[in-house]
């Protein structure tokens, strides 16, 4: 070997040896948010469609396809019916505060007019921002909708979070195409596939 193949051999290495001792790369752990349960319908009010019921059903599809595809370790803030606080949500997010972590809340969306529809994604910070410029295009593409933008928010699941946090509003219920779609269990496998193919690319 001559002196630059050696030194280009040992450089590879060093970096495989870095990134494989960091575990950088893909997230070890996902805590997987469903906005709203319990008395909390989420949405406005007398909207047909409970948010509620479908942020939880993404929520469990994602997880679902996480738990058997990858060896991410996946925390729900619920996996039922309940009442979760806001800061009972951040408190189960920052304990995995070091652990190579991720926050993803699933939330849909509501507007007083009926013709407002798409999707918008909020960030906490410049980590947050990273993994809402991988989710946010698609989730416009698995709902088949059109780009609302990625925000910066102030929302307390982000604001208190000290993981890399995003907050998707994956269409609007208030709309009545976006709500077929929604509603309709093909559309929420495609939506919960999307979070999973962003999420793996992270890094
Ligand atoms: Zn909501």
């Amino acid at each position: 070997m001559t002196n630059l193949s050696v030194a280009r051999a040992s450089l590879f290495l060093l970096f495989w040896l870095i990134f494989s001792a960091t575990g950088l790369g893909r997230p070890s752990v996902v805590v997987i948010d469903p906005g709203h349960g319990g008395h909390d319908r989420g949405g406005i009010q007398g909207q047909r469609f409970p948010e509620k019921v479908f942020t939880l059903d993404t929520a469990k599809r994602l997880a679902r396809i996480l738990r058997n595809d990858t060896d991410i370790k996946v925390v729900l803030t619920r996996d039922t019916d309940t009442f979760v606080s806001l800061k009972e949500r951040t408190d189960i997010a920052n304990s995995y505060a070091g652990h190579n972590a991720l926050f993803v809340s699933i939330h849909f969306n509501a507007g007083r007019r009926e013709g407002a529809y798409g999707i918008e994604t909020y960030y906490n910070n410049q980590r947050g921002y990273r993994l809402a410029a991988l989710v946010h295009p698609r989730v416009i593409q698995a709902m088949a909708s059109i780009d609302r933008g990625i925000w910066h928010g102030s929302y307390r699941v982000l604001r208190k979070n000290r993981l890399p946090a995003i907050l998707v509003e994956c269409g609007f219920l208030t709309n009545p195409a976006e709500a077929a779609r929604i509603t309709d269990s093909r559309s929420r496998e495609r939506l919960a596939r999307a979070f999973a193919g962003a999420i793996l690319r992270y890094d």
